[in-house]
Formats: C-alpha cells, structure tokens, sequence
C-alpha cells in the first residue's frame, strides 16, 4: 500500500492543540484488550473500556487522529447514507429500531464526551444543512426530514430562500437542516480523545505499527514492527480506510478512496458573515457531493473527491478552488493556505461492516465518509459489548470478511464512476439553471 498522505500540510495540524505524548512500544505487555489505530474509533473504544474498569493498550502506526479521525472536514452528522424507514426494511423492526435509535445519537456522543471531559475542542453545535443542487433532489431530502421529524429529531426543510439565507449561496433549489450536527476542529477531537484516554490510564503508543496478529491458546498476540508485542485477551481492530495487511483480506473488503481539502486564509468579516452566517456545515446532495464550512479561525474549507492515488502537485486540488470560487464568488482571489487529504473507506452496501472473525478478534471498517459522529458512539458501543458481552449492545450485526470481487479493478470502477456521476452532476446543474 503506498504510503498515506502526511497530516501537517492540513488545516487541523496548523490549529490543533499539541498532541499528547504516546512513546512508541518497547516491551512485551499484557492487558485485557489490545486495540490497533488510534482514530475515534479506538480511542473512544478504550477510553469507554476504561471507565468500564477494562484496561487496554493502544496501538498506533503514526499518531492519535493520523488517519481519517485528524484530517476530515470535522462535520459532525447524525445518521448513516440510508434513511430511517430504509434501515426498518433492512434489518426488520427489532435490529431495524435499534440501529435507528443508535445512530440518531450518535452526534449527542461527542458532545458528551466534550463536555463531561472539558475538552480543548473547537466546536459549533448549530445543525447540519444538507443541500439539493437540483429540484430533482429535494423531494428525497423532503422525505429524509419528514422522517426524522416524524421520530422527534429536531430537522426542518429550508425552502430555497432560506437555503441561501442559510448557506449564502443561490446554487441550491432547497435543503434540509439537522440541529442534532454540528462541527468540530477533528485533530483537536482526536488529540483530545487520546488525551483523555491516557488520564483514564489507557496506554496510548504512537510510531507502533502492528504487525502480526497471533491467536496462543486462549490469548491474542499482536507484534509490533519494532519487536514489542501486546498480550491480550481480545483485539480491536479500527484501522478503517488506512487497513493493510494484518487480517487477511480485510482490506479488500473495501475501496480507500480519496477525499481532498482545501482552506483559505481567514476571511475578512464582511466575506466571512456571507458564508453559513450560523455556523453550520453543508454536504451539498451530489453524487459527487462537496462539503463545506468556516472554522474557528474564519477560514472557509471545503472538500470533495479527488483522485484515486496520493495527491503530489497542488493541481490535485484545483478543481475544488474552481467550485469555492463558482458557489461564493465573493472568494474569488482569495489565497487557499491549506491543502490536505486523506482516505474514506466506501463498502459497496453503503453501510458501516462489524466483523468478528474469530473469537474475542472485533473489526470495525467502512464508514462511507461519515465517522465523526458514527465511531465515537461505535466506541462506546464496543465497549458495552466487551464489557457485557450482549450482542445487542453492537448496532450491527457482525458480518463475514468478504472481499471485494476484483478488488484492484474496484478501485478503477469507481474512478471511472466519478467521472460518469461527475457528468450527471454537471447535467442535472445545467437542466436546473
Ligand atoms: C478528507 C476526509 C474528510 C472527511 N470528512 C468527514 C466529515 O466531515 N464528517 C464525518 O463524519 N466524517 C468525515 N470523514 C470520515 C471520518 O474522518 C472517518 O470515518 C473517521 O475518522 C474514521 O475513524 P476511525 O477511528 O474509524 O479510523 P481512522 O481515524 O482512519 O484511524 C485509523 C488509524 O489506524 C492506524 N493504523 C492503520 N493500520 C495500523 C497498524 N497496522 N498498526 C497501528 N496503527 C494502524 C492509522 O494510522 C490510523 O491513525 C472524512 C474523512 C476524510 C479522509
């Protein structure tokens, strides 16, 4: 797998608060539960075992928030890709109902974690707007809010006045707006999760690739790449979209796709009260969708696809200066300082996939671009599981390790799938001007 793009050229890493330290692994260590990566995912995994009295030891191949967790657009939003009633279809009116039920309280999670830890995290929590570029897609986010307020989630539809009085864009026919979301600065989440997992007594270890994992007996054996290991009675694995090779096949259960980012210099305050005056994020409704926010310095951000490989020249962002500039004309010319990416790992069902493929070994991988909110209540939840060991404390059913078919050939599918749904994008935008 070439190596990830790093984390410093982004916003967050500019603006985050120090990371704590995590010393790489040096010895040969037991504890209860032994988790590789150090997203939101593991740390909130450990730092809920802890409080549960459960002692684990983290496993880090670069540092807390490297992956996904330190580079998102930090837009912290309620549910999954499918709508309630789609989910009661899926899983039947039991599993149905509770999947629901977890996942619209999902964003309450991290800020209870913000909160009850006081954590140094810049945060808004004003709601989630998402956006129809095209009439075509209003009546699905019409339907999308009926059904959440139907279940007493405080969502309302903006009319396409109220979009752009809300979005301060008039590129939109309509949205809808989601006062559960919010948005946070996600390193600094990060950072702050690993923080507070220490200080719970969780042993966090930075620069520790896992490397082998071993089942002796009835122990789990994780080997490090600089020699230590981990005894432990279980393993969490929560390597998402930067999974290589530890479980076998587990990494083509998934494509890693690109997202990019780019960020402005701070805004003038003319410019900046333009632009989602009350502090919400928008994922506009594309199948290329963009997505996009001010920070807490003033700085406009917005991110999308980008190309399937490591993005090396800055020509790898351009296409998203190019929509910054048509949406808000008024950021015409102004400097983008930050440029970063990082990797979001799509499932073909669109649904998040739990695996637990043998005993006490508990996988959780493919968020489809939405794991602010999803793996920091994921955590908790498996927490609950280790601790109780019900299986109705997991929102999903475990599932086998299946592979992608082709999986090489999966990722050039979806490239040539970008530029198809790019196309129908630019033709559904043309038939609505
Ligand atoms: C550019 C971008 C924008 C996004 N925007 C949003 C957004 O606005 N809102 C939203 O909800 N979601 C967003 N997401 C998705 C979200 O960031 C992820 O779903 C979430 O952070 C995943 O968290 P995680 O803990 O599961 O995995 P990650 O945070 O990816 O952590 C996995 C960790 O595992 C480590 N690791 C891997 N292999 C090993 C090994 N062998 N040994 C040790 N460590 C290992 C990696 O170094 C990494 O730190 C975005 C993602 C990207 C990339």
């Amino acid at each position: 797998m070439a190596e990830p793009f790093p984390l410093e050229p982004s916003l967050w890493a500019a603006t985050a608060p120090p990371a704590p330290p995590t010393p790489p692994l040096a010895e040969r260590v037991s504890t209860d539960v032994c988790i590789v990566g150090a997203g939101y995912c593991g740390l909130s995994t450990a730092l809920h075992l802890a409080e549960r009295g459960i002692k684990s030891v983290v496993l880090e191949a670069k540092e807390p928030g490297f992956g996904g967790s330190g580079r998102n657009g930090g837009q912290v939003i309620p549910g999954l890709k499918f709508d309630p009633d789609e989910l009661l279809a899926m899983f039947g009116p039991e599993r149905g109902t509770r999947l629901v039920d977890f996942v619209s309280r999902t964003a309450d999670v991290v800020w209870e974690l913000i909160d009850k830890h006081k954590m140094n995290v810049p945060n808004t929590r004003n709601g989630w707007i998402q956006s129809a570029f095209s009439t075509k897609a209003m009546p699905a986010l019409e339907a999308r809010a009926a059904q959440w307020q139907r279940l007493g989630a405080p969502v309302e539809v903006l009319d396409k006045a109220a979009t752009e009085r809300h979005v301060g864009s008039d590129q939109y026919a309509g949205a809808w707006l989601d006062r559960r979301g919010g948005v946070v600065q996600p390193l600094a989440y990060a950072r702050e999760l690993a923080r507070t997992a220490i200080g719970a007594g969780v042993a966090v270890h930075g620069k520790t690739l896992a490397t082998k994992l071993e089942r002796t007996g009835d122990k789990w054996i994780v080997s490090t790449a600089g020699g230590a290991s981990v005894t432990a009675d279980r393993v969490v694995l929560a390597t998402n979209g930067y999974t290589g090779d530890l479980w076998p096949r587990l990494r083509q259960t998934i494509i890693a796709a690109n997202s990019f980012q780019i960020a402005t210099r701070p805004l003038s305050d003319n410019v900046r009260k333009s632009i989602l005056p009350g502090g919400q994020a928008n994922s506009d409704s594309r199948r290329i969708g963009l997505y996009y926010r001010l920070d807490h310095t003033g700085r406009f951000l917005l991110g999308g696809r980008g190309r399937m490989g490591e993005p090396t020249h800055p020509h790898d962002w351009r296409h998203l200066q190019a929509m910054t500039e048509k949406m808000f004309p008024q950021l015409k010319g102004v400097e983008v300082e930050f440029r970063w990416g990082g990797r979001v790992a799509l499932t073909r069902d669109h649904l998040p996939h739990l695996h637990e493929p043998a005993p006490g070994l508990l996988i959780d991988i493919g968020c489809m671009g939405r794991g602010v909110a999803l793996q920091s209540a994921m955590g908790r939840a498996f927490a609950e599981y280790i601790a109780t060991g019900d299986a109705a404390a997991l929102p999903l059913p475990p599932t086998p390790v299946k592979p992608l078919p082709v999986h090489g050939l999966n990722e050039l599918y979806l490239a040539a799938f970008i530029n198809w749904y790019r196309l129908l994008d630019r033709l559904d935008a043309a038939r609505a001007a």
